[in-house]
C-alpha cells in the first residue's frame, strides 16, 4: 500500500481528541501514515504542539484562524517565536473568510497579513483558508508576496482561474472531501487540471467527511476517498494519486524522507 498523507485535519478537536488511539489506528490501517495537524488559535496551539512532540506522524502548524473573532490576536514576532518549535512545519491557517459577513473585514485582512509577514520570517509555507473571499485573497498574497514562503490553497473550493493565480504564486492546491460531493462537478474539473507536482489531499476532519461517509464524523483515515475521487477524475490508479501527493507533502513542508 502505498503511504497516504493527511494534509489538513485538527486531531485536537471533539470528538476527534477523546477517542484518538483509535482514530490512529484507522489511519495506519488505510495506510495513511502522517497527518498535519492544524493550528486556529493561540489558545489551542499548546495541544497540538504536545500532539506532534508526542507522535513522530503527527505535525502540527501554527496560526490563527480567520473565524476565530475573539481570541488572542498574534503580532508577526508571536507566529515566528512559536514556529520555533521543531514540529512545526507551517505558518496557518490563515487566509479570509467572508461565509459570515459582519461588515468590517479589515481586521482579518490585517490578520492575513501578519501571517504572510511571518511565513517570510520563519521560511515556512502557509495554509490558506479562503471562503467568499478569492478576490482579496489572491490580491493580499500578491502584495505581501506570498510566492516567497508558498504554500498550500487548503480545502479548495474555487474556480480554475483562482487556482491558476494561486498556481502562479508557488502554491499547492489542496482538495478535500468535498470534492466527493454530487454536487461538486465544477470542482472536479477543477481537480482534473491542476498539475501532479502540486496536488495535495486532506480531510479537514473533523469536518466535510467525504462520501461514502457524508454527514459522519470524518477523520485522516477518510483522505483514502478523496485519493479514490481523484484517480477517477485524472483517470489514474488511486496508488498513483497516494505516491504524488505524499511526495508533494514532504516537498512542499520541507521534511526529510519518511
Ligand atoms: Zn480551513
Ligand atoms: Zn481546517
Amino acid at each position: 500500500m502505498t503511504p497516504l498523507v493527511d494534509s489538513h485535519c485538527h486531531l485536537n478537536f471533539e470528538p476527534l481528541n477523546t477517542g484518538l488511539d483509535d482514530v490512529l489506528q484507522r489511519a495506519r490501517d488505510n495506510g495513511v501514515t502522517h497527518m498535519l495537524c492544524v493550528s486556529v488559535s493561540l489558545e489551542t496551539f499548546p495541544e497540538i504542539s504536545q500532539l506532534s512532540h508526542r507522535n513522530k506522524n503527527i505535525y502540527a502548524s501554527v496560526g490563527v484562524h480567520p473565524n476565530e473573532k475573539n481570541g488572542l490576536e498574534p503580532s508577526v514576532k508571536d507566529l515566528v517565536d512559536l514556529a520555533k518549535d521543531e514540529r512545526v512545519v507551517a505558518i496557518g491557517e490563515t487566509g479570509l473568510d467572508y461565509y459570515r459577513n459582519d461588515g468590517e473585514m479589515s481586521w482579518q485582512q490585517e490578520r492575513f497579513r501578519n501571517h504572510i509577514r511571518a511565513a517570510k520570517q520563519s521560511a515556512k509555507p502557509l495554509i490558506i483558508h479562503s471562503r467568499e473571499a478569492a478576490v482579496d485573497t489572491i490580491r493580499i498574497m500578491q502584495d505581501e508576496g506570498a510566492a516567497e514562503p508558498g504554500g498550500v490553497m487548503h480545502c479548495f473550493t474555487e474556480s480554475w482561474e483562482v487556482a491558476r493565480q494561486a498556481l502562479d504564486l508557488n502554491f499547492y492546491i489542496s482538495f478535500s472531501g468535498i470534492v466527493t460531493f454530487r454536487n461538486a462537478e465544477a470542482l472536479r474539473e477543477v481537480a482534473r487540471l491542476v498539475p501532479s507536482d502540486r496536488l495535495l489531499i486532506e480531510t479537514d476532519s473533523p469536518y466535510l467527511a467525504p462520501v461514502p461517509h457524508r454527514g459522519k464524523t470524518n477523520e485522516p483515515a477518510y483522505v483514502r476517498h478523496v485519493a479514490e475521487c481523484l484517480a477517477n477524475i485524472r483517470d489514474v490508479h488511486a496508488e498513483s494519486i497516494a505516491e504524488v501527493t505524499t511526495h508533494n507533502f514532504f516537498t512542499l513542508f520541507k521534511l526529510a524522507a519518511h
